[in-house]
């Protein structure tokens, strides 16, 4: 998996800030400007995030390139709304020549499961060369694809969802992939805007656990995880 910051607001945080001030102060935009201090913009933001005035965050832009993840873990990136996507086609984009999968960790160390995976991804991989030699459109032949198809996608969040999307993925009941791009997603942004996410990660970090009954039982270490991210 390679995830990397392509893009971001510049000065998100001071951005954020100065939306923030804009909103409780009678001056101009341009005078806002001009005062607003480095050591202001923690305070407002401290502020903003106590009020839950959250708003304001979404003036923060976070692009991201996402490359050797599986299908399967974009089929439940994308569900999130709030975001913009541009995913490698399989309409446009053949696998004929080179068809690369991601295998889970539990069938790479299992040498039994391993042979089943890889021999099924082969017969595949195969069976979709011969679709297409026949003549049957990449649009067509993609339907025999697995879930795990490695796949590419460029996103955008901004830091209000980003958090949101934090809460739910790096949690640890959320599947082992996205978790674990969720996590370097937030190493990433947390270099740029280390005070709007310095409580950023799953629920229990701000909090109680929010999964209640399912909660994992790890919260101290969970929280110190994520406390010590960088
Ligand atoms: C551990 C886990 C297991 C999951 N299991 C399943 C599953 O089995 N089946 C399944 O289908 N999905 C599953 N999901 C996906 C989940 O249901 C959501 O679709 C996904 O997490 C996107 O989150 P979201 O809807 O909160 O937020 P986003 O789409 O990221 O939106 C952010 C927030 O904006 C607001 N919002 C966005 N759109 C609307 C709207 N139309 N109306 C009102 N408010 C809106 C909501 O407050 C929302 O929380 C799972 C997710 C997790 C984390």
């Amino acid at each position: 998996m390679n995830v990397t910051l392509i893009e971001h607001t510049p000065n998100p945080e001071r951005t954020v800030a100065l939306a923030a001030r804009l909103c409780y102060s009678p001056a101009s935009i341009d005078d806002l400007r001009e005062k607003l201090a480095v050591s202001d913009i923690e305070s407002f933001l401290d502020k903003i995030m106590s009020l839950g005035h959250h708003s304001v965050l979404e003036h923060a832009s976070f692009t991201f390139g996402i490359e050797g993840i599986s299908r399967v873990t974009t089929h439940q990136l994308v569900r999130h709304r709030i975001a913009s996507f541009s995913q490698q086609s399989q309409r446009y984009v053949s696998h004929k020549e080179e068809f690369a999968s991601i295998m889970p960790d539990t069938i790479a160390v299992n040498s039994e499961a391993q042979q089943i995976f890889a021999s099924m991804i082969d017969t595949v991989h195969k069976a979709y060369a011969q679709l297409i030699e026949m003549g049957i459109p990449a649009e067509d032949a993609r339907y025999i694809l697995p879930n795990a198809t490695e796949t590419k996608i460029i996103m955008t969040m901004n830091a209000r969802e980003l958090l949101h999307f934090f809460a739910l993925r790096c949690c640890q009941r959320a599947q082992w992939e996205i978790r674990n791009m969720s996590d370097e997603m937030l190493r990433l942004v947390k270099r740029i805007a280390p005070i709007i996410f310095r409580q950023a990660g799953p629920g229990c970090v701000g909090g109680p656990c929010p999964e209640g009954k399912f909660c994992c039982g790890q919260t101290v270490e969970v929280r110190d995880f994520y406390k010590n991210l960088q």
